[in-house]
């Protein structure tokens, strides 16, 4: 099965996925995460998308699509993926259409998950995680046990995002809107979008997920 989540930054999009992935088998295929990858490897793709995602723009279409494109070729993608924050305008939708159809994959489920504005700016610059195992954190939510030390691990190597500012935030927001948002008519026109409440506790979205999943499996799928 091969779904995208869809949502604003802090929506929950990466929680939610790595959940999926755990139960399911499926792999998070993340642009966020595989640019700034590259950023801290300092590949040419890391030196374009440096800057941009400092300030809280798309990083160009043909560099994300085409590392997409790779990754969803590689094995242990053939199992089913989670596209979490690709795509994010009706380009990429457009490329990852004609990607899928030349592949012979589809896409089941369109997730978007819908949050307040106010909320986002405080569950993203509030939160952290552990460089070490990559355990989540957040300051007012979900703060470590110790101060500064890894609940799972132990590890004092708590890191945050370059763009997880409330400046850098707003114009991410922003861009969302204007960018990201037109997506939502793109999918529902083509009939397999579910929107879900992602101000619900994490766990009853992460079941209402399932309930999406376990539909399709139902049909076959
Ligand atoms: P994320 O981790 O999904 O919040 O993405 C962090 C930043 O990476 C974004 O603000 C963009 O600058 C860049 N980025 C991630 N995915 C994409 C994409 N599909 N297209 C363009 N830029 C992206």
């Amino acid at each position: 099965m091969n779904i995208i989540l869809l949502g604003p930054p802090g929506a929950g999009k990466g929680t939610q996925a790595k959940r999926i992935e755990e139960r399911h088998g499926m792999v998070q295929l993340s642009t966020g995460d595989m640019l700034r990858a590259a950023v801290k490897a300092g590949t040419e793709v890391g030196k374009i998308a440096d800057g941009i995602m400092k300030s809280g723009a798309l990083v160009p279409n043909d560099v994300v699509v085409s590392i997409i494109a790779d990754r969803i070729d590689q094995p242990d993608a053939q199992r089913g993926f989670i596209l979490d924050g690709f795509p994010r305008n009706v380009a990429q939708a457009e490329a990852l259409d004609a990607m899928l159809d030349k592949k012979g994959l589809k896409l089941d489920h369109v997730i978007q998950m819908e949050v307040d504005d106010e909320a986002l700016v405080e569950r993203i610059t509030g939160r952290y995680t552990c460089g070490n195992c990559g355990a989540g954190y957040h300051d007012t939510f979900k703060p470590t046990k110790v101060e500064g030390q890894c609940d799972v691990c132990g590890s004092h190597d708590m890191v945050r995002r370059a763009d997880d500012n409330e400046t850098t935030v707003r114009s991410r927001l922003d861009t969302y809107y204007k960018e990201t948002a037109p997506l939502l008519p793109y999918y529902k026109e083509r009939g397999n979008l579910v929107q879900l409440d992602g101000m619900a506790p994490m766990d009853q979205v992460t079941e209402e997920i399932e309930n999406v999943l376990a539909a399709e499996q139902r049909l076959g799928g």
